[in-house]
């Protein structure tokens, strides 16, 4: 391990929150039982939200944010892990109460790290990190609700983000027709490389919503929320299902109980940053053999290390597209 190395430090002054480039030792690391040397990170809507401090991501201070990390393992006092093994991590507090990515190395629990799969570079994984997991995660709950391709087509609303892009791409290889919601028209050939057939315009799931609309979908994947995912619920066909896993158009949910009493429809949460170790493994067995690398390649813009501010900025913009891999 490096004597020193550099990492972004959050830290909070009053109501004034910096996050400053700085060295740290060995000493400085927050306590684990392996240490990991980071090669590379992500940059995912909440890593915007705690770089910037536009929402209290980090809930205490100084903190290290990168909610993921992939790199190989310094050293190991945990059973299932060596130095020289690969792994990842994705949530499970990081950039909230333990230091997280953005530091060339992390002290972590074992318990937290998910070993990297066979078919993944380190970059890869982080090409698809915990908005890729999530978009995972949604699928697997989709799955498990009895939504199949038969059944009707998947709405996938902000469709050019990080969940929304892997969502598209996963859910089209397994047969999916795909309704790709966006407020990127522009973007249309994009969505159809990753294997949308549909795209739609954010507008059109943005106004009030009824209670219950024509069924246009067998489900949906969203990652907007309030009248959005209002909207794909009230739209989702008899017995359907709708994953809900954010609110980057705003938190409320106005809906009402007429789809789930009167056609049957559930509401799946999707929670990345606590979910159990066997849903991870699971979740990212299934990236490995239903992720097309050459999508994940045309998703992904990777950054350096400097770049992690403008990035910041951007990603809560809506300005990326797809995905980011930060070089450590
Ligand atoms: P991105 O910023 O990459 O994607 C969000 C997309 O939502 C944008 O690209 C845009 O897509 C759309 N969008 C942005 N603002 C609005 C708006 N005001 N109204 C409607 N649509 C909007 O973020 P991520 O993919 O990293 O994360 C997406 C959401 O999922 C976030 O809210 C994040 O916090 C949440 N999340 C939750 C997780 C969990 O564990 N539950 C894990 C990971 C993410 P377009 O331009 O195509 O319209």
């Amino acid at each position: 391990m490096k004597s020193r190395f550099k990492a972004i430090l959050l830290r909070k002054d009053g109501d004034k929150q910096t996050a400053d480039d700085v060295e740290l030792s060995a000493d400085d690391l927050m306590p684990g039982d392996v240490t990991v040397a980071v090669s590379h990170s992500t940059v995912n809507y909440k890593d915007g939200l705690a770089l910037t401090g536009r929402a209290p991501i980090a809930r205490k201070f100084p903190m290290i944010p990168g909610i993921d990390l992939a790199g190989t393992v310094d050293s190991s006092s945990h059973p299932g892990f060596k130095p020289g093994d690969k792994v990842l991590l994705n949530g499970f507090g990081l950039s909230e109460t333990h230091y997280g990515g953005y530091a060339e190395y992390a002290r972590v629990k074992g318990d937290w790290l998910v070993p990297l799969p066979a078919a993944f570079t380190p970059a890869q994984a982080m090409a698809i990190g915990t908005a890729g997991y999530t978009a995972m995660l949604c699928v697997l709950a989709l799955e498990d609700a009895h939504v199949t391709p038969a059944k009707g087509p998947i709405v996938v609303t902000g469709a050019n983000g990080g969940v929304g892009s892997v969502a598209v791409a996963l859910l089209a290889k397994l047969g999916f027709k795909v309704v790709a919601s966006t407020g990127r028209p522009e973007e249309e050939s994009y969505l159809k490389s990753l294997g949308a057939s549909e795209i739609i315009a954010r507008a059109e799931l943005a106004s009030d919503p009824r209670p219950l609309a024509k069924e246009r979908w067998a489900g949906g994947v969203d990652s907007v929320g309030s009248k959005t995912l209002a909207n794909v619920i009230a739209a989702t066909s008899y017995g359907g299902a709708v994953a809900a896993c954010g609110l980057a158009g705003g938190m409320d949910l106005p809906t009402s109980v007429a789809p789930f009493i009167l056609r049957g429809i559930s509401l799946l949460g999707i929670d990345s940053v606590q979910a159990p170790k066997p849903r991870r493994i699971q979740a990212w067995n299934r990236l490995a053999a239903d992720i097309d690398p050459g999508k994940l390649a045309a998703m992904t813009q990777t950054i350096p290390f400097s770049g992690l501010r403008q990035a910041a900025q951007d990603i809560l913009a809506g300005k990326v597209r797809g995905r980011l891999v930060v070089e450590i």
